[in-house]
């Protein structure tokens, strides 16, 4: 109760984008309890996970002292992890004799093979600064730009074609602007899972007389808010997309001035769309052509049209080309550059935004200045007193490649879990088993800290003072509430004793400092100060003075390309990498639960929210079940070319017969051992929303 509790920290929540800001309440070093606080993105709302899933802290399984790996332990491919006793291959260690292992490793492998041998992930459940002096300590001490995170497998799409045709790879508006737009397009995402408080503004914006139109090949709980859901064949956005926007052209619907004025290669894409007509697209995409029009008529007609996407959109090969049209759409609706309209990629984990904005990618440094720019090099190289690498570095997958092709030999992995996360997760666990020096950070033996030569246990959340940007460009403030367990340090402070053995000078005095230089980095957050962070909670980007209020509204003066105008990219419509046939005739989607979060490590470890969702489940439709004569809760195997899992079933109406809903949070049926590695050739994106797969009863 709340009379037992001696002290209250504000902070933010651990999970999704939407960033909710929160207070714990602490008494003995334990958070009893959360409540939500008054933030811009939740206005005192939490969802399930915000307000009950803090109690991983306190799991028996956390890391409490650095780990080796026993000499007679080998690493085998097949993942042999022994759940109830996960440390059983490695001894413990202490702080020095670990640091040194894992440095000595890294140096070994830089001695024999140069910076192409290394790689390090970052992770967007870490802090900006955390992520910042990961980029930089792989960049300078490992001298590689083998950099990446999660944010290559959720949103490198949507960032992709966002660089490219309007300048800046994040959101236009913020979740809340649904409170001055008359209409809000949802498509490929299913907010009350995985942005739950998000979807409550959706749904209080539909009640509120709204135009929600939902468009998703699964029929989610938000459809039931929609006046127009659109239920289209899987992979199938460009063409429904484009059917669209014929419409807008035929309808004589575009923002002419618009166009014109703040815009370039509209005629090039109005002669591309000519044969994208409503009535050709209707059969492909599933969806009549009366619907296309009238969608597009709403859409285009409106005083204010917000555009909101999620994995749906991004997660597929032709990924950069679905928000191509996304964004197209907005453009010669005028949909975008004031209140109440725009583009937004909700993003998923809490930092993934400003894990991408400090740089944890490896083609650009932080704000998104390109590697191969020599003028961006040389700011860097003066700003990190080094020389640097001037060729963009590998992506998450095209590492997992890479260590199989025998180019890279050792890692650095921070708070990220490929092992899991990865799309062919034979594949991958193959890579990281066949590492000669793995280095993992992370709060919890992972699948990936499986396969690890040195463990360094790490911070959680509520153990450390950093900074978070939503989805919303919020960047916020997140406060040490507790101390990190047994032996267990904040990462930071590990990040800056690995700089230390790897020889770099480095003089930081705690997120502060580290803050400090990001500002001198990054034009966009130059204007904000530690001290008005701490006293607002949150501040808006782009804030390029101090004393400037940010920017929750972009774009109305002009884009952030060179000329100022935006760039209309025609799409063409193309197809998954893997399509159904007679071998492998069922379409898997993969995704989340609202109770999970991403491979499971926290959640599946948060007591409450493991009781409300045990075990793995795959969702088929109720037709489905009854021809391959299976019943709700009995198990089916779900086989594809990659590999094959036993999973319990759920009967669920909303998913279209012979199509399979996964969750991939449940490392006993990984989700990911069936999905396909195949790149969308812009973001890097793998295809996680589609592949083929066969369905038998277990
Ligand atoms: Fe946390 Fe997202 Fe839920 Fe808010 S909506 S409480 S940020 S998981």
């Amino acid at each position: 109760g709340r009379q037992t509790i001696d002290r209250q920290v504000d902070s933010v929540c651990p999970y999704c984008g939407v960033g909710c800001q929160l207070t714990y309440h602490v008494k003995d070093n334990r958070i009893q309890f959360v409540e939500g606080r008054d933030g811009p993105a939740n206005h005192g709302r939490l969802c399930v996970k915000g307000r009950y899933g803090f109690d991983y802290v306190n799991h028996r399984q956390r890391l409490l002292t650095p780990l080796i790996r026993k000499a007679d332990a080998p690493k085998r491919p097949e993942m042999d992890m022994d759940y109830d006793n996960p440390l059983r291959d490695f001894r413990e260690a202490s702080w020095e004799e670990a640091l040194q292992y894992a440095a000595d490793g890294l140096k070994k492998v830089l001695d024999s093979r140069g910076p192409a041998g290394l790689a390090g992930f970052g992770s967007a459940k870490g802090s900006n600064e955390e992520a910042y002096l990961f980029q930089k300590l792989i960049r300078t001490g490992l001298h590689t730009n083998n950099v990446d995170h999660c944010t290559r497998l959720c949103h490198a799409s949507s960032v992709a074609a966002l660089l490219q045709m309007v300048g800046s790879g994040a959101v236009t508006n913020p979740v809340a602007d649904v409170d001055k737009c008359e209409v809000i397009v949802l498509i490929g995402s299913n907010p009350t899972s995985n942005h739950p408080v998000a979807a409550s503004f959706f749904k209080n914006a539909a009640r509120a007389g709204k135009t929600l139109i939902v468009m998703d090949p699964r029929k989610t709980d938000i459809a039931r808010h929609a006046h127009h859901f659109l239920q289209f064949h899987p992979d199938t956005d460009v063409a429904m997309l484009n059917a669209i926007m014929h419409a807008v052209i035929e309808l004589d619907l575009v923002d002419k001035a618009f166009i014109e004025q703040r815009t370039e290669g509209y005629e090039a894409l109005k002669q591309h769309l000519q044969e994208y007509t409503p009535e050709r697209m209707a059969p492909i995409c599933g969806i009549p052509a009366e619907t296309l029009y009238e969608v597009a008529r709403i859409y285009a007609s409106s005083k204010g049209s917000m555009i909101f996407w999620g994995m749906g959109v991004s997660q597929h090969v032709h990924g950069t080309d679905n928000v191509r049209c996304l964004i197209d759409l907005a453009l010669i609706s005028g949909q975008v550059g004031r209140e109440g309209c725009g583009l937004h990629p909700l993003r998923g984990q809490n930092n993934v935004q400003g894990a991408s904005d400090v740089g944890l990618m490896p083609m650009v440094y932080p704000d998104y200045q390109r590697v191969d720019n020599q003028d961006a090099r040389h700011r860097f190289e003066a700003l990190w007193n080094t020389t640097l690498d001037p060729d963009p570095g590998l992506t998450v997958v095209e590492i997992m490649h890479a260590i199989l092709d025998g180019e890279i030999a050792g890692m650095y992995i921070m708070g990220e879990n490929p092992a899991m996360s990865d799309p062919n997760l034979n594949h991958a666990r193959q890579a990281l088993a066949s590492l000669e020096h793995l280095v993992v950070q992370d709060i919890f033996m992972t699948e990936t800290a499986h396969y690890a030569d040195v463990i360094l246990p790490a911070s959680a959340f509520p153990e450390k003072t950093g900074t978070f940007t939503n989805t919303d460009r919020n960047v916020q403030m997140g406060r040490q509430a507790i101390d990190p367990p047994g032996q267990a340090r904040q990462d930071l402070e590990i990040i800056l004793a690995m700089a230390e053995r790897l020889n770099l000078n480095w003089d930081y005095n705690g997120p502060q400092d580290v803050f400090n230089e990001m500002r001198r980095a990054m034009p966009s957050i130059a204007g904000i100060t530690w001290e008005r962070l701490k006293k607002e909670s949150s501040v808006t980007y782009p804030c390029r003075k101090e004393g400037d209020p940010g920017q929750p509204v972009i774009f109305q003066e002009r884009f952030l390309r060179a000329d100022g105008k935006a760039a209309l990219v025609p799409a063409h419509y193309s197809h998954a990498d893997e399509l159904p046939d007679d071998a492998y005739p069922c379409i898997l989607i993969t995704g989340r639960q609202l109770e999970h979060w991403h491979t499971g490590a926290m959640t599946r470890r948060a007591s409450v929210l493991n009781n409300l969702e045990p075990q793995p489940v795959a969702m088929l439709h109720p037709e489905h079940l009854q021809q391959i004569g299976v019943q709700s809760g009995q198990a089916i195997i779900l086989r594809s070319r990659r590999g094959e899992i036993t999973t319990r079933v759920r009967s669920d109406s909303g998913v279209t017969p012979g199509q399979v809903f996964l969750p991939f949070c449940y490392y006993e049926a990984a989700a990911n051992l069936l999905t396909n590695e195949a790149l969308d050739p812009d973001g890097k994106i793998p295809e996680f929303k589609f592949c083929a797969v066969q369905v038998e009863p277990a």
